[in-house]
């Protein structure tokens, strides 16, 4: 039968959530295995990719206009007008042109921002489960149809609008949907043709998220089509609200403009009152101040950066989704970490199986099913030991992952600790095609991170039901009261199976314990935790993960850069502790496990906390306690999550880290930070770009503020000591239209610093603008306006014309401001070196592009018929270089006695390069 979509269910025919599930599989010509791969793909075809339209977004000519939205443009836009009535016909001319320029090159900017962030929405791209021909894929949940079956899982976004075909246990939280906060329990029966949306309790509607249980349903709507679509809401993508940097910046740039005006105000006083000049001259020259005085760009700059270094993280695996948290990450004080697969490799590998009596080594690597027993050294057949043979089939059929191989490459889907169970169970002879038809499972009670244990209900081949468990030894020891061994079944030795679970951890190995019981022919399936005790304990196994290389490079980083680093895991506190004396966390400092922290009250964990690293045994409400804690101690706290149960920590925390992997939607959902590669080297390196972004924020206001310093301060030293006026109007004009935010915008794209990782974090409340910058600021702009100043008399006194006077003056200028531009790339560290002084290509691109368009305002005709500019001798150009070449030593010079500075008194100018 044809497929029906929701918007063309024909009249009078009963709604999905009135009619039986298989009704509803039926309607859409799929069953309990699926859609086929081909169906699928021409229903994509037909249906379109289930995905809602993207955001509206200011459309190009919007942004454009958007531009002109500033206190500099009205500026210049008045003075155009009044210049046009004053018939200045050229003054208008330059005004407009760099009004246009100012417009064109926030736009670009901007658009650049825009591309940046485009790109990582992409990445964000949310994941379903989805069964086709009777198989389980990952696909991509913009690629799912009408008729599909999706399987939901705690912490999986709904992917599109489903009738539930099973249900266990499933509650569904509505929030994006209802706003109710309250998770709601789903079921299968079907509800009353009326029912709103609220109450279609057998309905999963796209954008709602699992919190609870398992499921599955079949695709009724897709994209547009669903809830909600039809109400427009969007998902969450990257925010682009405003961060507490550029709101900060946005607020300063305003006093400062407002500064500005004032002082450009009692310039116009001055020159017209005191120094008699004409007004309509001095009108236009306090606007050229004026308009190069004030700093246009910065807030622009600033999203640039931003958006820079988002991009570059997302290269290297950090995905950011709040721009906000790229400033964070550079003042995070401590991260708390995973330990399994995020420090560790999670190529899960079991080396000791512990039974009654007896240890069996294994050997073998990786997840590669080839390898032997041994027990004292001698090889022994699996076979030939039962209860070992017991204990490894109860592990390959309480399991829920598969070992699959590709080219050559065996790998696991699903967890790695359990398919370090099916290879065991082949090197044993024993797969899981062979034991699945025999022992079909009934049900099963999934592994959570809260109960630390799984078990299944099987039927063996004598039609007895059975019931495997598997789970953390404690768990595990609990729910037993007997034990195998070779002569049959004895009483449990609780204190055996401690002493070797201790001396297993203490090797650092991964523990499960393995055990089984017969069931009641007829008793409950497992609907709750219920068990009801009674196994019989097979055996210990212990399982090596390594950890990986570049986390233990990783963690030496943070500790050098003032990071502390914090293992929490569902582990043994014996295994937690092997594994951090590997990577160096918690090495002579005591641990703490989940339920030692349930005991304390948060004046107590508050205490205990900066002391300990290492948290064992630890559940995902204890994660949420630790970021308290931690902060009350005024920490900033990044921490990791992947479970739907660690949301609440993540959001809690400074920068909330998800595992793109591994991790759920809404841990996803919650966090600041993606790891596309679950690896903790990645945080790591986010760290350092985040404080890169705001090491580079800082150099481009130390660069900018006092280039634009310069330039006002030259038209207004001339004035007060009644001098020739070095520069005209238009010339302060095309000094801001050549130089203005292009080449100060080559500091967003600066790499980080070579010692950027051996600095303490940045305090959170730390100023942005330290007393040190705002006397950097004052010295480079007196520099800056003092050798053109002193250049431009020299050249008067010695009889030059005052065009050509000027025309040294205004190329002293910007080449001062490239030359000061090489210094900027450091604050305090010395730029005399290769990489110092070549380390930025767009750097030089942009010194390159200045010079080009110096040599055409000198030496053009046109140009100089616009700014009154005349050609320079190649002693002229010889004088300008050196004279803005005394800029750059002068700066370097500062820079050296700061260093010296520093190292004497740390007190005075506290840690290692300022920022
Ligand atoms: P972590 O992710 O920090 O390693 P987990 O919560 O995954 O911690 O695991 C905690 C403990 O739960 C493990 O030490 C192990 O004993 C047990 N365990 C882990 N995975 C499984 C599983 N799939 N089935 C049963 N028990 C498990
Ligand atoms: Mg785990």
């Amino acid at each position: 039968m044809e497929p029906l979509p929701r918007t063309t269910r024909p009249e009078g025919t009963r709604p999905f959530h009135a009619l039986g599930a298989d009704d509803v599989l039926r309607q859409f010509g799929s069953g309990l295995s699926g859609l086929d791969e081909t169906e699928a793909r021409l229903r994509l075809e037909r249906y379109g990719r289930n995905e809602l339209a993207p955001a509206q977004r200011r459309g190009p000519l919007r942004r454009l206009i958007g531009q002109f939205n500033n206190i500099l443009l009205y500026v210049m836009m008045g003075a155009a007008v009044v210049t046009a009535s004053l018939e200045h016909w050229l003054d208008t001319g330059v005004l407009l042109a760099a009004i246009v320029i100012n417009a064109i090159i926030g736009f670009i900017q901007e658009g650049k921002a825009e591309t940046a962030l485009d790109a990582i929405r992409t990445m964000l791209a949310p994941h379903a489960l989805v069964i086709r021909g009777g198989r389980r894929y990952e696909i991509k949940a913009a690629a799912l149809v009408p008729g599909d079956v999706v399987v939901l899982n705690p912490g999986d976004r709904v992917p599109a609008d489903l009738r539930l075909i099973a249900a266990k246990e499933l509650r569904i939280d509505e929030a994006a949907l209802t706003g109710e906060s309250l998770p709601v329990d789903k079921s299968v029966a079907p509800v009353p043709n009326n029912a709103t949306p609220a109450d279609q309790s057998c309905m999963a509607f796209s954008g709602t998220v699992c919190v609870q249980g398992q499921a599955s349903g079949v695709i009724v709507a897709t994209g547009a089509t669903t809830e909600l679509g039809q109400i427009n809401r969007m998902l969450a993508g990257i925010q682009r609200a405003a961060t507490p940097l550029i709101q900060q910046i946005n607020k300063f740039s305003y006093w400062l403009a407002l500064v500005i005006l004032a002082l450009g105000a009692l310039t116009f006083l001055f020159g017209t009152l005191v120094r008699d000049l004409p007004p309509s001259d001095m009108f236009m020259m306090v606007v050229a101040m004026v308009a190069s005085a004030i700093p246009e760009g910065l807030p622009v700059v600033l999203t640039v950066t931003l958006a820079l270094g988002v991009q570059r993280m997302a290269r290297q695996k950090a995905v950011v989704r709040r721009l906000a948290a790229v400033e964070t990450l550079g003042s995070v004080t401590v991260i708390c970490t995973d330990k399994t697969g995020t420090l560790t490799r999670n190529e899960m590998t079991v080396e000791r199986i512990v039974c009654a009596g007896r240890v069996v080594e294994v050997s073998g690597v990786g997840y590669m099913p080839a390898g032997a027993f041994f027990v004292d050294g001698r090889q022994i057949g699996a076979g030939s030991d039962p209860v070992l043979a017991q204990a490894i089939r109860a592990g390959v059929l309480c399991n829920d992952a598969a070992l699959r191989k590709a080219d050559e490459h065996w790998f696991v889907e699903g967890d790695p600790t359990e398919g370090a169970l099916l290879v065991l169970g082949h090197k044993a002879g024993l797969t899981p095609d062979a034991l699945s038809s025999a022992w079909p499972r009934v049900d099963s009670l999934p592994f959570e991170s809260v109960n630390r244990y799984m078990a299944t209900h099987h039927v063996g081949p004598d039609e007895r039901p059975w019931i495997f468990a598997k789970g953390a030894p404690e768990r595990i020891l609990e729910l037993c009261d007997s034990q195998s061994d070779l002569a049959g079944t004895a009483a449990l030795d609780v204190d055996y199976w401690r002493r070797m679970a201790t001396d297993l951890a203490a090797r650092g190995l991964r523990l499960l314990a393995i055990a089984e019981k017969p069931a009641e022919p007829d008793g409950p399936l497992m609907a709750d935790a219920d068990l009801g005790g009674h196994f019989t304990m097979l055996a210990l196994v212990g399982i090596v993960d390594l950890p990986r290389e570049e986390a233990i490079r990783s963690v030496r980083d943070c500790h050098a850069a003032g990071i502390s680093v914090k293992m929490i895991t569902g582990d043994h506190a014996d295994t937690a502790r092997a594994i951090g004396a590997q990577l160096s966390i918690g090495m002579g400092k005591p641990s703490l496990t989940g339920s030692e922290i349930a005991l304390m009250d948060t004046g107590t964990l508050q205490r205990v906390v900066s002391d300990v690293d290492i948290f064992a045994r630890a559940s995902p409400e204890h994660k949420l306690r630790l970021v308290q804690a931690l902060q009350l101690n005024g920490h900033t706290v990044a921490m990791t999550g992947d479970g739907v149960n660690d949301a609440p920590a993540l959001k809690r925390a400074d920068v909330g880290v998800a595992m793109g992997l591994k991790g759920t939607e809404a841990a996803k959902d919650a966090a600041d930070l993606i790891l596309a590669d679950d690896n903790f080297a990645t945080i790591v390196v986010a760290v350092r770009e985040g404080r890169a972004v705001y090491d580079n924020v800082k150099k481009f206001m130390l660069f900018m503020l006092p280039t634009n310093g310069g330039e006002a301060l030259l038209i207004i030293a001339a004035l007060i000591f009644g001098l020739t006026l070095p520069l005209t109007a238009v010339q302060v004009l095309w000094i801001n239209m050549a130089t203005a935010s292009t080449l100060g915008l080559a500091l967003a794209f600066e790499p980080a610093e070579r010692n950027i990782m051996r600095r303490r974090p940045r305090p959170p409340a730390a100023s942005l603008f330290p007393l040190f910058f705002v006397w950097r600021i004052v010295y480079v702009s007196f520099l800056m306006m003092g050798v053109a100043l002193a250049l431009f008399l020299w050249e008067i006194d010695n009889g030059a014309s005052l065009s050509a006077a000027r025309t040294m003056a205004v190329n002293t200028v910007v080449f001062s401001e490239m030359f000061y531009l090489i210094c900027s790339r450091y604050i305090t560290e010395s730029v005399l070196s290769l990489e110092g002084l070549t380390g930025n290509r767009y750097v030089l691109f942009a010194i390159a592009a200045s010079i080009v368009l110096q040599v055409l305002y000198t030496h053009a005709s046109f140009m100089q018929r616009i700014f009154g500019s005349s050609s320079l001798s190649p002693m002229d150009w010889s004088k300008v270089i050196a004279a803005s070449f005394l800029v750059f030593l002068a700066a370097e010079l500062e820079k050296a006695v700061v260093r010296g500075i520093q190292e004497r008194d740390p007190v005075l100018l506290p840690s290692k390069g300022i920022p």
